[in-house]
């Protein structure tokens, strides 16, 4: 027997809401809001606290790419809120990558770890301020003069895969009239490169930072580096190696200055191999 096809008696009872255009219901926060919008104490209320300093920035026409630091624009507990804000995003992102961080113990607290993993370790460089380098005077009769070669140890994040970049800056100078501590290179390099970077550019970063802090104009920085994007995915290359150099005065128009810098380099490596 055929059974009659009828459509189902409640669908029908029931024809879909029409829906009006008059008729707001905020999904549960404004993720854009407008420019003009944002100015007015009603829209600080409704943004993300991320949009209301984006809008800022925008505003100033302060570039805010991967490897910037945006420290100028955040205040004591700013860095807190923008974690919460970051951990509802990241919980959203393993949400679409279908992950159920409900019952999977080792997904739970995930999405925080990654908010605050991104702002208090890979990308700290963006939201911390310059770390503090106190110069002394390199101006007396019997002032060094000679060459000075630091090694720092980097760890930084690709800006187009966010996979980390492993490797070692050689600093090297020559001293003008101040000297920083011996510590304080390897910090202003850790301090750039703990944000998405371009190896190319962290090279420069760093460069332009040693010379703001020690005034020196001779100088030269060389960056050796494994990339996880290049190691991990894509190429695959276990034993792929960056070298960028970025060489300033003598360094660069000098002969034997630009060959001391690099024996000195290689006396580094045979000294401590990697
Ligand atoms: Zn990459």
């Amino acid at each position: 027997m055929t059974k009659e096809f009828k459509p189902d008696a409640i669908i029908e009872a029931n024809p879909k809401p029409e829906f009006k255009n008059d008729e707001y219901v905020p999904l549960k926060k404004e993720v854009y809001v407008k420019a003009g919008d944002m100015m007015s104490d009603k829209g600080y209320e409704e943004a993300y606290f991320a949009d209301v300093i984006r809008t800022k920035m925008k505003r100033d026409n302060k570039r805010f790419w991967a490897g910037d630091n945006i420290s100028d624009y955040l205040h004591e507990g700013d860095k807190e809120r923008l974690i919460d804000e970051a951990t509802e995003a990241f919980e959203l992102v393993l949400d679409r990558l279908l992950i159920d961080r409900e019952n999977d113990p080792n997904s739970k607290g995930t999405a925080r770890r990654l908010a605050k993993m991104y702002f208090n370790e890979i990308m700290a460089g963006r939201y911390e301020p310059a770390p503090d380098a106190t110069a002394f005077p390199n101006d007396s009769d019997d002032r060094y003069e000679g060459m000075l070669v630091v090694r720092s140890e980097l760890r930084s994040m690709c800006s187009h895969h966010h996979q980390p970049v492993s490797g070692v800056a050689y600093i090297g100078i020559i001293a003008a009239q101040k000297l920083i501590g011996l510590s304080k290179y390897t910090r202003i390099a850790q301090w750039c490169a703990r944000r998405g970077t371009l190896q190319e550019e962290l090279c420069n970063d760093i460069a332009r930072e040693i010379e703001r802090a020690t005034g020196a104009k001779e100088l030269g920085v060389y960056i050796q580096a494994v990339h996880g994007c290049c190691e991990n995915r894509g190429i695959m290359a276990h034993s792929s190696l960056t070298q960028t150099t970025v060489l300033k005065g003598a360094f660069k128009d000098d002969g034997n200055t630009k060959k001391e810098f690099f024996d000195n380099i290689k006396l580094q490596q045979e000294f401590a191999p990697r």
